[in-house]
């Protein structure tokens, strides 16, 4: 029996949370996985553009964090003051895994159609006028995730 009209606004939620949650990660990393060992071996032939290779980083950061069962960890790389909001916002902050699918709903994430927050970050806005962000994700251990991310809501609440 086909579901009744006001039965699918229910699976249509259920189909939208769904691509937010753990299965829609577990989703992506199989894609990337593809992704990666396609930029592997371009990059055997060809140098990868910039673009590419700090794609192809967060990527591998991703799939061996969640292989590793990390979660946690620092937005890494320095800012410059023509840094954009978006990477100036977060360089040097503690994060999570599900905090980066978050940053596609964020008000400041990069004007990009498609956006894919993993493998775009920062995207244009990173550096004014090239088209990468080169920023990564450095994993540490739920220990020091945890200890970290303590330490900058005290410092957030101390007005630093
Ligand atoms: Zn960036």
């Amino acid at each position: 029996m086909p579901p009744r009209y006001d039965q699918l606004g229910v699976l249509e939620a259920l189909y939208w949370g769904a691509m937010k949650s753990k299965d829609a990660l577990d989703l992506r990393l199989a894609e990337y996985e593809v992704l990666i060992s396609e930029l592997e071996r371009k990059a055997q032939s060809i140098e990868l553009e910039m673009k590419e290779f700090f794609e192809l980083a967060r990527m591998r950061n991703i799939v061996e964090a969640k292989r590793l069962g990390l979660k946690y960890f620092r937005y890494g790389g320095v800012t410059y003051d023509s840094t954009g909001a978006f990477c100036k916002a977060r360089c040097g902050k503690i994060f999570t895994i599900d905090d980066i699918l978050d940053w596609e709903y964020a008000e400041d994430r990069p004007v990009l159609q498609p956006y894919d927050a993993i493998r775009d970050c920062g995207g244009p806005v990173c550096f004014p006028g090239e088209s990468h962000c080169n920023h990564t994700f450095r994993f540490v251990t739920d220990a020091m995730g945890e200890m970290l991310l303590q330490e900058q809501h005290m410092l957030r609440g101390s007005g630093f």
